[in-house]
């Protein structure tokens, strides 16, 4: 027996249980490799899932940068069509707020502003001042009677009367409509698809409407469409009232001319009487004056006659009364002087005597002549004018007596060690300006405008004292003014006073 006949059977046992292990070992093998497998598809099938997933998502989100792109490309036409009408509302704001006419403002509207507005039609009333009516003023691309037809139209519908006439606000095709076939019948009326219909405002509410429509269906109505019509017609409203202004103020002014005209015919008619009544006083005046004047000589006559002892030797008693009367007849006849001399230069009866007068050599006469008061009063007289000094044009008698006026005043009212200075320069405006100052009392402010006033005196202790008429600042400024010159006054109590007057130069 050989071995191998002698192991068949357990060989082949063998190989059969080999075989049956290897195929045990490879259906497990197969069961692992299976079991992988299937984990490996349910990844890639989550891979593919979630792929899916990003798929969906990528191709949402291509549709919404398409629609994203469409909608930006339509907000760049409405844009385009704000701004191009933004541009067109500037030009027509600019060129109505600068008219005053109310025709005007509605005549600068024109079809070319309503074509860039992104319209085809556009119609305007306002309320007839007169009565409760209302007028067209704008009608482009309708005829007038059309136009009338939408008016008619739109003031009596309820809807823009509420809207638009009495809340002042914007109506538009778009708006919703309660009654569901009010706007169809709208359109179909004014014969357009689209429309705006706006307050024309002035400050007290609406009193007309700017319409603005569309033909055309393609175009429809934006927000932007309603703000381009409400800022024209505010735009219009305010126009307007600018227009009302200035009609109003020019009605104004022409009343307030009217008015000066009237007022000016009146005062000269009362300047006319005063000069009759002036001069009617200036008349009793001189003549009551020169009644006086004759009574007076005879009585400074006889007083003299009567103080000379012509008549016997008189008392010492008596001769001292003769010596008042013949002191205040003095007075009275300066008084009476005075008077005559006011009214004859106020009634123009003096005849000046004009020639170059050098204010300088006056003023040194004027020194001269009062040195010896100055000097018992202990008062400063200085001439403050560089030589040659200024040449006026004057009267020299009437100018002598503005300067004794002026430095007699100087004199009465400035207290001892006190100063008075004249000064004259000639300025540019033609004139030679005379200044007489001092270091006096002063004049309160409650007096300063009134001591030209004839009579009057400043009642203060000083004026007590001395003797005076209140005259003689009258005189001067009756003098300087018959020589077309001014005199004014400045004064600070206890400090002192100057007066200036003017006189043409030479
Ligand atoms: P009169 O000197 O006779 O009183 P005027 O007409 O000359 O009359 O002056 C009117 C008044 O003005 C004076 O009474 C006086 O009170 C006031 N006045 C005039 N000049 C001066 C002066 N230089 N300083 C202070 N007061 C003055």
């Amino acid at each position: 027996m050989t071995p191998t006949a002698l192991n068949q059977p357990a060989l082949v046992e063998t190989v059969v249980s080999y075989a049956g292990m290897f195929a045990i070992l490879g259906f497990i093998a197969l069961v692992i490799i299976l079991v992988f497998k299937m984990e490996r598809i349910k990844d890639l099938q989550a891979e593919l899932g979630k792929l899916r997933r990003a798929y969906n998502e990528l191709d949402n989100q291509a549709k919404l940068i398409v629609q994203t792109d469409l909608e930006l490309h339509r907000a760049q036409e409405e844009l385009d069509k704000k701004v191009s009408g933004l541009v067109t509302l500037q030009e027509l704001t600019r060129m109505i707020s600068t008219t005053l006419d109310e025709e005007e403002i509605f005549k600068k509207i024109e079809e070319k502003h309503i074509t860039a507005l992104g319209f085809d039609k556009a119609a305007a009333f306002t309320k007839n001042p007169s009565d409760d009516g209302y007028s067209v003023r704008i009608a482009l691309g309708y005829s007038l009677d059309d136009a009338g037809k939408v008016m008619r139209l739109l003031v009596t519908h309820p809807l823009i009367i509420d809207k638009v006439l009495e809340k002042n606000k914007i109506f538009a095709s778009t708006d919703t409509d309660k009654a569901g076939k009010e706007i169809p019948r709208l359109l179909a009326l004014m014969a357009v698809s689209s429309f705006v219909c706006a307050p024309i405002m002035l400050k007290n509410g609406a009193i007309g409407a700017l319409l603005l429509g569309s033909e055309s269906s393609y175009t429809p109505l934006t927000e932007g469409d309603k703000d381009l019509v409400y800022i024209l017609a505010t735009q219009i409203g305010e126009a307007l009232e600018n227009a009302k202004l200035y009609e109003e103020t020019w009605h104004s002014h022409q009343e307030l001319e009217h008015k000066i005209q009237q007022r000016t015919k009146e005062l000269s008619a009362a300047l006319e009487e005063i000069k009759v009544i002036s001069k009617r006083k200036s008349d009793f005046i001189s003549a009551v004056s020169h009644e006086l004047r004759t009574p007076l000589t005879s009585i400074k006559g006889y007083a003299s006659i009567v103080a000379a002892g012509k008549l016997g030797e008189l008392p010492q008693a008596a001769k001292e009364r003769i010596e008042k009367i013949n002191t205040h007849s003095d007075s009275l006849s300066d008084l009476i002087n005075n008077l005559l001399d006011i009214s004859r230069i106020e009634s123009g009866r003096v005849e000046m005597k004009f020639e170059p007068l050098n204010i300088r050599a006056m003023a040194e006469a004027l020194g001269d002549m009062l040195a010896p008061p100055l000097k018992e009063r202990n008062l400063e007289f200085v001439i403050d004018i560089p030589a040659p000094g200024p040449t006026a044009r004057g009267d020299k008698i009437q100018i002598e007596r503005v300067f004794i006026n002026l430095v007699g005043n100087a004199l009465k009212f400035t207290p001892a060690g006190g100063k008075i200075t004249v000064r004259a320069v000639q300025r540019d405006d033609g004139m030679v300006h005379i200044t007489v100052s001092d270091t006096g009392i002063g004049i309160a402010e409650k007096d300063i405008e009134k001591v030209f006033e004839e009579f009057y005196r400043v009642d203060n202790e000083m004026n007590q004292k001395v003797k005076g008429t209140g005259l003689g600042l009258s005189l001067v400024k009756y003098i300087v003014e018959a020589h077309k010159g001014k005199i004014t006054v400045t004064s600070a109590l206890n400090k002192g006073t100057s007066f200036t007057f003017t006189l043409p130069k030479a």
